[in-house]
């Protein structure tokens, strides 16, 4: 079944579009954390970002750079939040790949870091000997 974003740009759910382009759109989100959220949302429909085509992943740098510049004109936020939740694990609720663009203020409350962990003695080192491994 088509995901909610395919079906949104179908034009079978009512979106409120920034721009429509033919790899990538972006919306309004519908439940936003700071007015102004956006969806940037790929009109290939893979779950992950890994799996959209080279195509659409290469043009996403330039509505990137463009979308976030815009959103920070506009909303005059002096920062912004980038989110990808890539997979169920990771909070993603559409499993069709999207990155969020959140207009963020001084103590407006609306996401925090988690807090972090710890490594123990050597793990640190080994994590990145195998991660440099599998970059190879
Ligand atoms: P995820 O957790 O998958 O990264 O986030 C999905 C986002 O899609 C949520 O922030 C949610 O508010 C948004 N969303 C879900 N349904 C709709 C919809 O029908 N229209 C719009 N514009 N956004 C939606």
């Amino acid at each position: 079944m088509a995901s909610i974003f395919t079906r949104i740009i179908a034009g079978e759910i009512p979106g409120q579009f920034v721009f429509k382009d033919p790899l990538w759109v972006a919306l309004l989100d519908i439940a936003p954390a700071n007015p102004g959220h956006l969806l940037l949302v790929p009109r290939a429909e893979c779950a992950l970002l890994s799996e959209l085509p080279p195509v659409t992943l290469q043009a996403l740098g330039g509505y990137l750079a463009r979308a976030t510049a815009m959103l920070r004109r506009v909303t005059l936020a002096p920062a912004l939040n980038v989110v990808v939740n890539d997979g169920a694990a990771a909070g993603q609720l559409v499993p069709h790949a999207h990155l969020h663009l959140i207009p963020r203020f001084p103590g407006d409350g609306t996401f925090t870091h988690a807090p972090g962990g710890a490594y123990a003695a050597g793990e640190l080192q080994s994590w990145g000997e195998r991660l440099r491994l599998a970059w190879t």
